[in-house]
């Protein structure tokens, strides 16, 4: 039987590499992960897959029309899932230029390239194509403390340049359904956490800097509400939508666990305690620090997705307690990987730290 591919990219980052990861486990397609290799992704990642056959690591940028353009005729891929962007909200308010080049123009150069490949595709596979672009709940803006939580039909009101620029490519991504029948489909997901994560996201970095006994910067007062979904849930409901989303549709991934940055900062101390009784930085909750808040730092994230549970039958499965732990133990036993993706090129940038 020949063989099936996907275009992956980004999956040499925290979500992507989670997703190759699942789709070898779950499915029998093989994936060609093109990756740019920025500061957040990392050889060290990709190397779980290096013995498999089942993954073609590419290094490029999706904004390489020439390359995507090799890619497509050479694989022949089924679909395109992006994850390839600029992520860090702290990083985009200090230089928003390369969210725009990547999250935008690249976005826009991978649906220019995906549109003339499937135009050109045979009537079967023309119909079998899909174009899944990966997104965040950030898009939709800051909530209050009573606001019904996010839905599908909730407007965009992007408060950083992060925000913004994946707002911009949603926006792109929705047109090219709707203006050249490109079968796509986005998901908007809340705060991800797990393995693999690079540590400058406020779970890696409290783990690791608890455990080295540095100090535990929160923004603010500590109050900004995040929820938070466990990777491998996220992967499962990209999976879902991937097979058997509409196209043209939308869909919320949420984890049904809205908690503070006090609670869960707290929530990793206590977890940190438990493992490691005999470390000198015990209680590690003693490690915590305020610093100032993040300029246009949103209030509230909480994301209803009734509707990929209504239509899909999508829904989390690791409880945000049990996901901790796991989490915890992983960087724990993982610190190897820490080092070598934080070596060379990653600078705390600034002493807080969001999500
Ligand atoms: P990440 O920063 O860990 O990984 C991004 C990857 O994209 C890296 O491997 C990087 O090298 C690659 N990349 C960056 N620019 C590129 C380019 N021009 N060409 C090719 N590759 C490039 O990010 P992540 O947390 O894994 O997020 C993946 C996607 O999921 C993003 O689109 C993000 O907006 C979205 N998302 C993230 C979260 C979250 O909590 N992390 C939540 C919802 C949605």
């Amino acid at each position: 039987m020949s063989k099936k591919y996907i275009l992956v990219t980004g999956g040499a980052g925290f979500i992507g590499s989670n997703f190759v990861s699942l789709a070898i486990d779950s499915t029998d397609l093989t994936i060609v992960n093109l990756d740019k290799l920025t500061y957040a992704g990392n050889l060290a990642t990709v190397e779980q897959f290096a013995n498999n056959d089942r993954q073609i690591f590419v290094k490029g940028d999706i904004g390489d029309r020439q390359l995507i353009d090799k890619l497509l005729a050479q694989y022949q891929p089924q679909a395109i899932v992006n994850f390839a962007a600029e992520t860090h909200v702290d990083r985009s308010i200090d230089g928003p230029a390369s969210f725009i080049e990547t999250n935008i123009n690249g976005t826009f150069n991978l649906l220019e390239c995906a549109r003339q490949y499937w135009r050109e595709l045979a009537d079967a596979a023309r119909s079998e194509f899909r174009f899944l672009h990966i997104s965040t709940d950030e898009v939709f803006g800051s909530l209050g403390p009573n606001d019904p939580a996010f839905t599908e039909l909730t407007p965009y009101t992007p408060n950083s340049p992060y925000s913004a620029s994946k707002a911009s490519s949603d926006h792109l991504v929705r047109s090219y359904f709707h203006t050249y029948g490109l079968p796509t489909l986005i998901t908007n997901c809340s705060n991800n956490y797990g393995p693999y994560q690079f540590p400058e996201k406020l779970i890696p970095l409290m783990i690791l800097n608890a455990l080295a006994g540095k100090p535990l910067p929160i923004y603010g007062d500590g109050q900004n509400v995040r929820d938070w979904l466990y990777v491998r849930d996220h992967c499962s409901a990209i999976a879902l939508v991937l097979a058997k989303g509409t196209p043209g549709e939308t869909y919320n991934v949420g984890g049904n666990a809205e908690r503070d940055n006090l609670w869960l900062v707290d929530r990793l101390c206590t977890i940190l305690d438990e493992l490691l009784p005999t470390s000198p930085h015990c209680p590690h909750k003693q490690l915590v620090e305020f610093v100032r808040d993040r300029p246009g730092h949103d209030r509230r994230y909480a994301i209803d997705f009734t509707k990929l549970n209504t239509e899909l039958g999508w829904q989390p499965t690791e409880d945000i307690d049990s996901g901790l732990r796991r989490t915890v133990q992983w960087y724990i036993d993982n610190q190897d990987w820490c080092q070598t993706v934080t070596a060379n090129n990653y600078q705390q940038q600034r002493l807080g730290v969001a999500a």
